[in-house]
This record gives structure tokens, C-alpha cells and sequence, in this order.
């Protein structure tokens, strides 16, 4: 598992796995509580939103909210996470990767 590294920004080399939890609501964005920045297993800085319970994106502009277990250190969030690289024939700036987030762990 990678810790939890909390610096405002990540130097260059940080590996995959990298994650840091962030609190607090972002507008426009119902039952979000917090969000989380991570290197994914493809080496991109993805992030999602995160709240108590998983809530699907309110309209086409906003995102969809992962349910979280509340811990910042070892976060476990459903359902699995889909950087989707596409959608409607548009890069989207995702990366592809499709896999689970489990204890602070990518898989
Ligand atoms: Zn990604």
C-alpha cells in the first residue's frame, strides 16, 4: 500500500499509487464531502469525488460522487473507479484505467 502523501504538489517521480484525500464539499457537486488526487496504475494524476454513498452525476456538466469509507489513510471507495479516456468519440483527459481503490490500494 502507498502512503498517504499529503504535499501540496507531488514532485515528477512519485510512483503509482500515490494518493492524497482532501476534505471538504465542492459546488455544484450533492452529498460530496471531500476528493482525492492519486497517481493511477497508467501514471496519470487522476482524481474523483468522494462522499458517504456513491451518487451519480446530476446532470451531463457535473461528476459522479464514489461512496468512501471516510478514511484518509487506507480509503476504500465503491463502486470500482473507470478513468474513461472517451466519451462520444472525445478524449476526455482519463487515462483508461479501470480498477478497484481498496484500503489505499490500487487494483
Ligand atoms: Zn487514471
Amino acid at each position: 500500500m502507498s502512503p498517504r502523501d499529503s504535499r501540496d504538489a507531488w514532485p515528477e517521480d512519485v510512483p503509482p499509487g500515490t494518493f492524497d484525500v482532501i476534505d471538504g464539499p465542492v459546488q455544484g457537486q450533492p452529498g460530496c464531502t471531500a476528493h482525492m488526487t492519486f497517481v493511477c496504475p497508467n501514471g496519470k494524476r487522476c482524481g474523483v469525488l468522494l462522499g458517504p454513498v456513491f451518487v451519480p452525476r446530476p446532470n451531463p456538466d457535473a461528476l459522479n460522487v464514489w461512496g468512501w469509507n471516510g478514511s484518509y489513510d487506507a480509503p476504500t471507495l465503491t463502486p470500482s473507479v473507470n478513468c474513461i479516456a472517451e466519451k462520444d468519440g472525445k478524449p476526455t483527459g482519463g487515462c483508461g484505467w479501470h480498477g478497484f481503490i481498496t484500503n489505499g490500494e490500487f487494483r
